[in-house]
């Protein structure tokens, strides 16, 4: 496995659309662990491929519950709206207001190509929505409401 390098925003490659993933290969295996990797280790809830510069429709994602892969996935149904603050790994020491659905089901391929269904809430529902935009080539700051603000790290 290995860290990959987090594209930032000003990247042409975060505004392509991504391709379909079609079938698994080694060589996307191992984009996944590494993407895996490289989330944990910039401490991100989620990460997209674009992000490390593979335009294929593969985000990975990870509210606390373990690391969630998700392929070629397609946001299927939406209810609610949460407003908070949102950030990207790609638009480093920012953040910014965003309104979401509160609740998302989306229909994606695991790691074997097997369909599966994820419902999510809150953290894991806005993560959904920001990830699955990423593959198309959009931002989370087109849709921030007022301006980015820095943010600070607490280091305790
Ligand atoms: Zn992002």
């Amino acid at each position: 496995m290995a860290i990959r390098e987090i594209r930032v925003k000003g990247d042409d490659v975060l505004t392509k659309v991504c391709k379909e993933v079609t079938k698994m290969t080694p060589r996307t295996e191992e984009l996944i662990e590494d993407m895996i990797e490289t989330m944990y280790e910039a401490n991100g809830v989620g990460l997209a491929a674009p992000q490390v510069g593979v335009l294929k429709r593969i985000v990975v994602i990870d509210v606390g519950e373990g690391p969630i892969v998700m392929i070629n996935p397609v946001i299927l149904e939406t209810s609610g709206s949460q407003t908070g603050d949102e950030g990207c790994l790609s638009v480093p020491g920012k953040a910014g207001q965003v309104t979401r659905p509160n609740y998302v089901r989306a229909s994606f391929l695991n790691e074997d190509m097997d369909e599966c269904i994820i419902e999510g809430e809150e953290l894991l529902a806005r993560a959904i929505c920001h990830e699955v935009e990423h593959l198309d080539g959009h931002l989370y700051t087109e849709k921030v409401e007022g301006a980015l603000h820095d943010v600070t790290y607490d280091e305790d």
